[in-house]
């Protein structure tokens, strides 16, 4: 039996040891999850409705625990970590209303009339990463199950401690066994498998661009159908005709918000070239304003990185001290603390093309309109991004511009579950969330019937 050690990021002691998932056990909940969801499929839409909405509840009712564990696990301040587990249960109940409403259509043709069904698809594999470890897993098991759906769910192995508890509190809010069964294991044992096995009929996947391209290759294999959910390197536009100080006092969280590691993260700001020294100047004192530490008290907005492999990949960006444009602070002694950096390179240097995932971010100048789109879109991803600006018709055209699934005018908001998520070019396929979300768990069936 292989095991992983869990790590509290912010002290380096060991939480627990998990017992890894092999291929055997794997196939065993692939195998009970095919007579599972028959069963779950066949079961009344109100009375699926009904347990979701119960699994809502108690989700709800513990979240003070699953924030807590998050904490320990992830490093998240305290306050994100209770939003995060509040977006489970708000997920769930949002998604209770569409057993009911999985509406299909009646079509009159010549000599009879065609009726479609949305019929759930099956067994849906289900593969987060460690950033955001409770809303993206609900992201998907959510809409998952309330089409019909059965899911198996591979965490991130540094992370998997709230997935395993949820899936616990699933079964005691009535949810049938074998209906959302958690595997923590490795991602080239567990989640390959959900891409081989032929009974796992879609693959949900959040993670790196990289491993999103493997994961789309072995789906070929099988014409399985896919989800990615990929990087971003998102552009925070700032205009000179923008409130510059909203604009200012509001970018430090845009990127340094869960340590920068945020599929999200604005973590490329342009300035117009007019406003870029006033802009800076008001930068400066609200980045070092920013509060780094122990993610248990009330009042820390930022933690430590995830674990130390992550913490030397960002160290590494940050190699050449004469792109330093200034610092925030971060604790010294145990923990994986990487303070948040202000950098300004050339616009082609890597730290402006590569996704850090980490409190780094890169400020550029523009000149007008034309270029701030040129260098918006002057990258491989396409997830989301901010504009700032006054000027209504020029945030209409910029935001048409902007080649991303998830844009906001005067804000970094980026997803919420009533509203559709997901990445342009190699930021993503499909989407998440929004009221279309359990479509994307279902085939859609067409009959035919003879009058
Ligand atoms: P990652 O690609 O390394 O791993 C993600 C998951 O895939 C993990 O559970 C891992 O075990 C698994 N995995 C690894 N190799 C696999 C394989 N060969 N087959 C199947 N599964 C495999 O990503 P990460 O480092 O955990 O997460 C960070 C990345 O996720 C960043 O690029 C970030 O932008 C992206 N992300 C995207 C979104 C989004 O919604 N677009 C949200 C969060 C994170």
């Amino acid at each position: 039996m292989t095991t992983f050690d869990i790590i509290n990021p912010a002290t380096e002691e060991l939480i627990r040891s998990i017992e890894l998932v092999d291929v055997e056990a794997t196939d065993d909940a692939i195998a009970k999850a095919v007579v599972a969801q028959k069963r779950w499929a066949a079961t009344a839409p109100a009375s699926r409705a009904q347990v979701l909405r119960s699994f809502a509840r108690i989700v709800a009712n513990h979240n003070e625990e699953l924030a807590q564990i998050e904490v320990a696990n992830a490093g998240h301040p305290i306050g994100q970590a209770r939003w995060e587990a509040q977006n489970v249960a708000n997920v769930l109940e949002y998604y209770a209303a569409a057993p009911e409403r999985l509406i299909g259509e009646q079509i009159p043709v010549e000599g009879g009339v065609n009726v479609t069904f949305h019929e759930a698809v099956g067994v849906v594999g289900i593969i987060t990463p460690w950033n955001f470890p409770m809303p993206i897993a609900a992201w998907g098991f959510a809409p998952a199950l309330a089409a019909g759906c059965a899911v198996v769910l591979k965490p991130a192995e540094w992370t998997p401690l709230t997935a395993i508890r949820i899936a616990e509190l699933a079964l005691e809010a009535g949810l049938p066994e074998n209906l959302l069964t958690v595997l923590p294991g490795k991602g080239s044992v567990v989640g390959n498998r959900f891409v081989t096995h032929p009974d796992v009929r879609k693959v949900v996947f959040t993670g790196s661009t990289a491993t999103g391209k493997t994961i789309m290759r072995g789906c070929a294999e099988q014409v399985k159908t896919l989800t990615l959910e990929l990087g971003g390197k998102n552009a925070n536009i700032v205009f000179a005709d923008s409130d510059l100080e909203k604009a200012a006092a509001a970018a430090p969280a845009g990127v340094f918000d869960n340590a920068g590691q945020d599929c999200c993260s604005r973590s490329r700001i342009l300035v117009e070239k007019s406003v870029y020294e006033k802009f800076m100047e008001l930068f400066e004192p609200a980045v070092k304003a920013f509060q780094v530490g122990d993610p248990a008290n009330d009042d820390t907005e930022m933690g430590p990185l995830v674990a130390k492999a992550h913490l030397d990949k960002v160290t590494g960006y940050v190699d050449d001290e004469s792109l330093v444009a200034f610092r925030g602070s971060a604790p010294s002694g145990p923990g994986f603390w990487f303070p948040p950096t202000v950098l300004t390179p050339e616009r082609t240097h890597r730290t402006v093309h590569e996704e850090i995932f980490g409190p780094v971010v890169t400020v550029l100048p523009f000149e007008d309109e034309a270029d701030a789109l040129a260098l918006a879109n002057d990258t491989e991803y396409g997830l989301s991004g901010s504009i700032w600006t006054r000027d209504i018709g020029r945030a209409l055209r910029v935001s048409r511009g902007v080649e991303a699934g998830n844009l906001s005018v005067n804000s970094h908001s980026s997803v919420r579950y009533s509203t559709p998520f997901g990445g342009f070019k190699q930021s993503g396929l499909g989407r998440e969330q929004g009221p279309d979300a359990p479509l994307a768990f279902t085939e859609t069936k067409n009959v035919f019937f003879a009058q």
